[in-house]
């Protein structure tokens, strides 16, 4: 039966062409976004049946100082080199980081012989967390998850972020990891196209950037799947939710991530991901950003486009 292993290799076609591993310390998250895909992932489904657990509410993949002694393990053995952080969860899930379980795995990670460690969250890690990191600039690398809406006081898609806290106080934790020196990134995840890209919010969220002297920039569109269904017509409201989707190419399923039999996306209609792409590419060049989209799930049919620069394509690397 599939199920979340402590430790995973990332897979082909993927950031960093797969060469690395991913870590999940738990299953499920606090974060519990509408739009998670990890929450319709059998593996994910299967461990927490068998961890009688909810996804809102994570479970340790075992018993605490076994899981701290597995990953100390892990992480030494060798194997891995490139440590991802997280697929199915966020490290600094807040419980974990109240309880000192984040800082502990982070504490185990610093002293490893890993290389790079790299982290994404919609989470905000703690004062001794983000101390420890900087003291290893060179081994972190930091990706707070944000979207421009999040800062929007009339956005319609609030609903998106109820879990977690506010957009400001997460960018200000990145503000001062990068202060420290980790290479950090503002990753737009996800961007709702025609929302996100909307004035009101881009063009506030974007000031808020300059001001954080935040300037490195990736963005990632929506990917709308069955299994979220239910979840964003309850976060958004019907309607909100059904003007969503009308974005969306529902009759053009198809496997947008590598690896993952068990999830099929609709990607956004090509006129509406060229026009949202239109207004992101320009906004952030004349804010004078550095920045990619992210070519794994939005980038094909872009890329056929002679107005965008291929420098505006990720390259597997730009936010590791
Ligand atoms: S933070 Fe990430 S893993 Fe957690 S619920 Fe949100 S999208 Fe899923």
């Amino acid at each position: 039966m599939e199920k979340v292993d402590l430790f995973a290799p990332g897979s082909l076609g993927t950031c960093w062409y797969g060469k690395y591993h991913y870590m999940e310390p738990w299953v499920g998250c606090a974060h519990s976004c509408p739009y998670c895909y990890a929450r319709s992932r059998r593996s994910v489904h299967n461990s927490l049946e068998e961890l009688r657990g909810e996804f809102s509410k994570p479970v340790l993949q075992m018993e605490r100082p076994r899981l701290l002694e597995a990953i100390e393990t892990g992480v030494n053995s060798g194997d891995i080199h490139i440590l991802k952080l997280c697929r199915f969860t966020d490290i600094f899930t807040p419980g974990y980081v109240a309880d000192g379980l984040s800082y502990e795995i982070m504490e185990i990670l610093a002293k490893s012989k890993l290389d790079r460690v790299i982290i994404t969250t919609k989470g905000v890690p703690d004062q001794r967390t983000i101390d420890l990191m900087t003291a290893n600039p060179k081994l972190f690398s930091y990706n707070v998850a944000v979207h421009p809406a999040g800062m929007w006081e009339d956005s319609p898609i609030k609903g998106l972020d109820a879990h977690l806290l506010s957009t400001r106080q997460r960018l200000e934790a990145a503000a001062e990891v990068q202060k420290g020196g980790l290479l950090t990134t503002v990753h737009l995840d996800p961007v709702a196209a025609g929302i996100d890209d909307d004035p009101r919010a881009l063009q506030p969220f974007l000031a808020e950037l300059k001001r954080l002297d935040l300037k490195r920039v990736m963005w990632s569109y929506l990917l709308l799947s069955g299994g979220i269904t239910d979840y964003m017509s309850e976060a958004l409201g019907p309607e909100v939710w059904q003007e969503m989707q009308d974005r969306y190419d529902l009759l053009g399923a198809r496997r947008i991530l590598p690896g993952q039999d068990d999830t099929v996306s609709y990607a956004l209609k090509k006129s509406v991901l060229t026009e949202s792409t239109d207004k992101l590419y320009n906004a952030l060049k004349d804010g004078g950003f550095e920045f990619v989209i992210c070519s794994l799930k939005n980038a094909q049919a872009l890329k056929n486009l002679d107005k965008f620069p291929s420098k505006m394509f990720c390259n597997g690397q730009f936010y590791a």
